[in-house]
């Protein structure tokens, strides 16, 4: 079912303490103030999400991993596993951002061995696509975002890829304070619906929530929500600031 959504993303960011405030101040806020039926999801560091999700039960917020392992379980060093996400609550994870792509190398076939463990595991990848700039200035943002997808998920059968939620982010809007205009979110929207659609059929693609990322902020976040094919953000810098993100949040 298409939702309307918004994800805070924080990145590797605060301490125990701030990320407690944070999320503590977000639940109450967005409990007084709630404007809409918009999923509110936070994404708080590995190390911070099982109390967070302590913190958060009895509120309707729910938490999102930023990262997940292939693998099931065993000798890698440092990884999180699916299951393990599954067993503090978690019910989504953020997969194929760009940072990961870019700065740990996240190859296609590491994306989808982790969309399957998530998958495996009940949790809901929200699945990131998005071309570079130079990728942009050469017109290739539909060709990039359509091989993410298909060498991303489109091995999934139509009843695991009605589960998935996809978020576009153009890499060149993302910490830059450069949004996408509403009319260029709009567009790659529509697209990324339309390559569903063929991949799948109207209604999977009319059911999917597709949301936008990229400088998305307090101001500049009812206009991008209110194209029709843009179902919410996910927000990184943003999301830091209990107020930002919650305003972000009654923006529909
Ligand atoms: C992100 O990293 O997913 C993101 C959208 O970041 P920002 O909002 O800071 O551009």
């Amino acid at each position: 079912m298409r939702k309307k959504i918004v994800a805070g993303n924080w990145k590797m960011n605060c301490n125990q303490e701030e990320a407690y405030s944070l999320a503590t101040e977000v639940a109450g806020m967005w409990g007084d103030e709630k404007n809409n039926d918009a999923v509110v999801i936070l994404s708080p560091p590995f190390v911070f999400l099982s109390g967070v999700r302590q913190l958060l039960k009895g509120t309707e917020i729910k938490i999102a991993a930023q990262n997940c392992s292939g693998e099931s379980q065993g000798a890698f060093t440092g990884e999180v596993a699916a299951s393990m996400l599954q067993s503090i609550g978690t019910e989504y994870v953020i997969i194929g951002h760009s940072e990961r792509r870019l700065y740990f190398k996240e190859s296609p076939e590491e994306l989808v061995k982790k969309v399957n463990s998530a998958m495996g595991n009940g949790l809901i990848p929200i699945f990131c696509v998005g071309e570079s700039l130079p990728q942009r200035e050469a017109d290739e943002q539909e060709k990039i975002v359509t091989s993410q997808l298909s060498d991303g998920l489109f091995h999934l059968e139509q009843k695991d890829f009605e589960k998935i939620i996809i978020a576009y982010e153009p890499v060149w809007a993302i910490g830059t304070g450069k949004t996408a205009t509403s009319a260029q979110a709009q567009e790659m929207h529509s697209f990324i619906r339309n390559e569903i659609a063929k991949k799948y059929n109207d209604d999977v693609a009319g059911n999917l929530s597709i949301l936008y990322g990229g400088s998305c902020n307090e101001k500049n976040a009812g206009e991008l929500f209110s194209m029709p094919d843009v179902d919410g953000g996910l927000i990184g810098g943003a999301s830091l600031k209990s107020r930002s993100f919650v305003n972000i949040a009654k923006s529909f």
